[in-house]
């Protein structure tokens, strides 16, 4: 099913499929079909979200919702996003030809857009599906200058306004994604799945160090007030001080400057800075102390730096009551469970909103992903499969769910 979906793209020889695509119908319509020989009910909300239905085995019943999205980026890996769509449909099918009856209904969800690349923006299809779509979202444009608000009017026939949730919370069991940890942690502990504690907050800012451009020729070195060697000690100093925090990470990715000769002192060097962790106090106070280092590293070579925050998300903590039942279910399946942090969003940082969300990680090869050889071991996917089936399980048994 993996291979199958991953041959599902918009560009010939490499796997992309982006927000309502016509390789995103496609999929919605191969997945659709999965979903429906499992005994799902299946429609596609106005987002183009891929939602199939499993009622519970007696009315009134709460919900209990697992996806993940089916969008990904340029040119990707077939494992990302689409596993935590296929792997609940996997499970599913096996408890029906079981003929096991849950409690409790099952929504599996496709979203129709989590990784941000044609409107770079992320989570529309999340949004849509918990009613949090921003109306100023719908003007954001793609690359041909088409807005959102005209992609979803196309999409739906001409009309379009944001829909309210699919669900209001206390209909909910909560909210589970199964995703590839892209990341190598599992990998180092030899572990097939990991249960996720948290996923990190982030903050992004974007810098600029001015300085006085000059002759490189003539300009004698005391004289200089060199933008580029100041933002290169922060550069350093940012290293240093996420280096001596544990599961602090912080990032300098992308850097210009100007005037951008041989023969000129750099007087102005622009450069973006991306902070992460899992507890949003430990961003907090390593955000002060590098604004301190910068102020202190201008002050001394005669420097003016500026800050700009670009963007801003608190960290996420999973449910404890979920992340501990699939904690018991991963026990059962391979002995021993580990807790990780998520660097990377997903889907459940928008449906904890919602509702309770927890996340299972599955080991990928050398932590690789949003690459073609994105690649899970068989071995791993069927111990997944086991932990999810486990966690279903357990969770119909519970007197209440
Ligand atoms: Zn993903």
């Amino acid at each position: 099913m993996l291979a199958e979906l991953g041959r599902v793209t918009d560009e010939p020889g490499r796997l992309t499929r982006t927000f309502l695509s016509p390789a995103m119908q496609r999929a919605n319509a191969l997945v659709g079909g999965w979903m429906a020989e499992a005994g799902l009910r299946v429609r596609v909300d106005s987002i183009g979200n891929l939602i199939g239905r499993l009622e519970a085995n007696a009315a009134p019943a709460k919900t209990l919702l697992l996806g993940s999205h089916l969008d990904t980026v340029r040119d990707a890996g077939k494992f990302d996003g689409a596993l935590g769509v296929l792997l609940p449909i996997m499970v599913l099918a096996e408890l029906r030809r079981r003929g096991v009856k849950l409690p409790f209904a099952v929504e599996v969800l496709g979203f129709s857009e989590e990784e941000g690349v044609r409107f770079a923006s992320a989570y529309l299809g999340s949004e849509g599906y918990t009613g949090r779509l921003q109306p100023g979202t719908l003007n954001l444009r793609d690359a041909k200058g088409v807005s959102v608000g005209d992609a979803l009017r196309k999409f739906n026939g001409g009309k379009f306004s944001p829909p309210k949730s699919a669900h209001a919370g206390r209909d909910l069991l909560g909210y589970i994604e199964v995703h590839i940890e892209q990341g190598p942690v599992l990998g180092k502990e030899n572990l097939a799945v990991g249960v996720v504690s948290a996923i990190a907050g982030q903050s992004r800012f974007k810098l600029t160090w001015t300085g006085r451009a000059g002759h490189a020729g003539t300009t004698p070195m005391p004289l200089r007030r060199d933008a580029l060697a100041g933002a290169a000690e922060f550069v350093l100093a940012v290293e240093k001080l996420a280096r001596g925090k544990s599961g602090l990470v912080a990032t300098i990715g992308e850097l210009s400057v100007s005037p951008g000769a041989a023969n000129v002192i750099p007087g102005e060097v622009g450069h973006t800075l991306e902070v992460r962790h899992a507890r949003d106090p430990v961003r907090h106070s390593a955000l002060v102390r590098l604004g301190r280092l910068a102020a202190q590293i201008a002050s001394r070579r005669g420097l003016q730096v500026n800050w700009r925050r670009t963007q801003e998300h608190a960290a996420v903590a999973c449910s404890p009551v979920l992340t501990a039942a699939l904690d018991h279910s991963v026990r059962t399946a391979q002995g021993r469970s580990l807790a990780l942090v998520s660097g990377a969003g997903h889907d459940a940082v928008v449906l904890s909103r919602l509702t309770s969300s927890a996340m299972l990680f599955v080991r990928c090869r050398d932590g690789l992903s949003h690459h073609p050889r994105e690649q899970v071991a068989p071995a791993d996917l069927a111990v997944a499969l086991e932990v999810i089936k486990d966690f279903l399980l357990r969770l119909a048994a519970a007197p209440s769910p």
